[in-house]
């Protein structure tokens, strides 16, 4: 998703280009095989038998593995890693990486939330505030096309939005309850990478709108959602400045310590095997947060012998994650004359309310939500004939159900870590990534105080049959890892200054979830796509300027 916006914006501005992928070609359209498939025709009907899910007890527990999409993620052997506390990295190894799978939520941050490290002393403080960003959202968000709703929060800042996808009605009754009733609490329309409008910059990159289908994980025909395969990186090849190899695994970063600076990559081929050097004059590392951090800890040199730019031995540490361990869901009773007939495929949002202004609780931080709902359908299937035929046409509708998943921010801490397995190597030489993250204190308490503040909310807007659930989930199934080569002003306590440029190794840029000093409650992937913009842009005027 980040790789494919350095594409992009280099190849714009005339700069040849190489992206280095370690996974196979995924060609829009061309290599999304289930993309039209109907329940039936899978074989599995689109489940997966227990003999896969029993070979892959990682990969399994995200919703996204399934018959329909599992071709896109990472499987569990095949890419083995440590877990020193348990860890669900989820991964994907193809052309557009994580973008072809992603649930598109994009949220933009606020000043709440970039000066929370400082306000809150934890972790460093960020280097940039919401205004060094604000005019890189809109332009990432006029390109990749995103709808919402103009709400005015100063929490959660408005974006360059195409028109929004409408709440249904007991999501709006939910609304206007929450802020009838809680004052600073909102329930916003679903902010996200959808067409809901045409405009000639879709046209141009061949997408149109959202047909609705909510099949996004297959790979959309209609380009209706945003990945790299359908956007960014072919229009990079259409400028003719791309090189885009395949099956080509970076192994480290080539250090030049007469000129002070990275002079290229180390790469093996991940079919042959066979090792290769690439040479550039800049180089962007978006391997999705944890590689990137394995690249960076793997590239060992007389200067930086503990990884590129590590002289203050931080490199890998202060990794975080999102909580979302909490659900809670439960039925409503009225309504009954509606129902909804099409697929949402966004569901509402709750901003976070807590701790915005001062501290008001007995953790740090706080957390958003998602917010769905949905009437109940029971289709009778039984009968022949014109007896069928009635049964088919004439659903029975039940009650309506709720369901709310906390997204806490989590705090980056020290030990919170990655490194390198002294002993073990993957099959391409390469050491294994080891992983020691958890859930504290902090997240514990944050996790009672939504199932409270929650449950209030429902019983104010009529809910029942309240079931509050620990998913139990251990870290990396929000698939949000961040940090490990986080942002900073000081070089003795981050890696990256504000430009996303390694301190110590300028020409190496980080620009995905390794660079974020924080989590934020927010999707990250907008934010991660919008600094990479950010980056290319100082980069371009860096090397016109020498
Ligand atoms: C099911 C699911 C739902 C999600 N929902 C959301 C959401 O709603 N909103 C949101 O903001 N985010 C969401 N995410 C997360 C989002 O997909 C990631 O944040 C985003 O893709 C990260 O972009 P990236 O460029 O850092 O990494 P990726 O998209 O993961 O791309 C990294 C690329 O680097 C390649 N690579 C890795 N190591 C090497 C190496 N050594 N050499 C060469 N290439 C290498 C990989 O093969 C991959 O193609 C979701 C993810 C999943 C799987
Ligand atoms: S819901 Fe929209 S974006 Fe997703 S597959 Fe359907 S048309 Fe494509």
């Amino acid at each position: 998703m980040s790789g494919g916006w350095a594409a992009k914006e280099f190849c714009d501005k005339g700069l040849k280009t190489l992206v280095l992928e370690r996974g196979r070609e995924v060609k829009h359209n061309i290599d999304y095989p289930t993309t039209n498939m109907y329940p039936w025709e899978f074989e599995h009907r689109g489940e997966l038998t227990e003999a896969v899910k029993k070979e892959n007890p990682i990969a399994s527990r995200c919703y996204v593995f399934k018959e329909d999409a599992a071709h896109f993620v990472v499987k569990d052997k095949e890419h083995p890693y440590i877990q020193e506390k348990p860890f669900d990295w989820i991964r994907g190894y193809q052309t557009g990486g994580r973008s072809l799978l992603w649930a598109r939520r994009t949220q933009r941050w606020s000043d709440f939330d970039f000066e929370g490290p400082a306000r809150d002393g934890f972790a460093v403080d960020w280097p940039i505030r919401y205004k060094d960003l604000d005019p890189w959202y809109s332009y990432v968000e006029q390109f990749v096309g995103i709808t919402g709703n103009k709400d005015g929060l100063p929490n959660l800042p408005d974006g360059d939005f195409l028109p929004p996808i409408e709440l249904n009605c007991l999501e709006d009754h939910f609304k206007k309850v929450v802020e009838q009733n809680y004052p600073g609490r909102n329930v916003v329309n679903g902010r996200g990478a959808h067409i809901t409008e045409n405009r000639e910059i879709f046209a141009k990159q061949g997408r149109a709108s959202c047909q609705y289908r909510n099949l996004c994980q297959r790979g959309c025909p209609f380009g209706g959602y945003f990945n790299s395969n359908s956007s960014t990186l072919p229009w990079a090849a259409r400028t003719g400045n791309l090189t885009m190899a395949h099956n080509t695994v970076v192994e480290s970063i080539i250090y030049d310590e007469q000129k002070g600076k990275a002079t290229g990559v180390r790469v093996i081929d991940a079919i042959t095997k066979e090792t290769r050097e690439y040479f550039a004059k800049v180089i962007f590392v978006n391997a999705g947060s944890l590689n990137t951090n394995l690249i960076l800890l793997n590239s060992k040199s007389g200067r930086f012998p503990d990884g590129l730019g590590n002289d203050n031995g931080l490199l890998g540490k202060y990794i975080a994650f999102h909580n979302y361990r909490a659900e809670i869901s439960a039925e409503f009773e009225g309504l009954k004359d509606k129902s909804v007939s099409s697929r949402q495929p966004l569901s509402s949002y709750i901003p976070r309310f807590r701790n915005l202004k001062t501290q008001e609780t007995d953790f740090l931080r706080g957390y958003a939500a998602e917010f769905s709902a949905y009437r109940s359908i029971h289709t009778n299937t039984e009968g022949f004939g014109t007896e069928l035929k009635e049964n088919l046409l004439n659903p029975q509708f039940g009650n309506w159900y709720v369901n709310a998943q906390m997204m806490g921010e989590t705090i980056p801490k020290e030990e919170s870590q990655v490194s390198l397995d002294a002993a073990k190597k993957d099959e391409w030489g390469v050491p294994l990534l080891s992983i020691r993250v958890d859930y504290d204190e902090n997240d514990e308490r944050m996790f009672k105080d939504f199932m409270e503040q929650f449950g209030e909310m429902y019983e104010a807007a009529g809910f029942t049959n309240i079931v509050k659930k620990d998913a139990k989930r251990p870290p990396g199934l929000d698939i949000h890892e961040m940090g490990g080569v986080r942002m900073g002003k000081d070089p003795k306590t981050s890696l990256l200054n504000k430009w996303n440029q390694l301190h110590n190794c300028t020409n190496v840029y980080v620009t995905d979830g390794a660079c974020m000093t924080s989590t934020a409650t927010q999707n990250p992937s907008l934010t991660y796509m919008a600094l990479t913009a950010r980056a290319c842009d100082h980069a371009i005027r860096e090397s016109k300027s020498k």
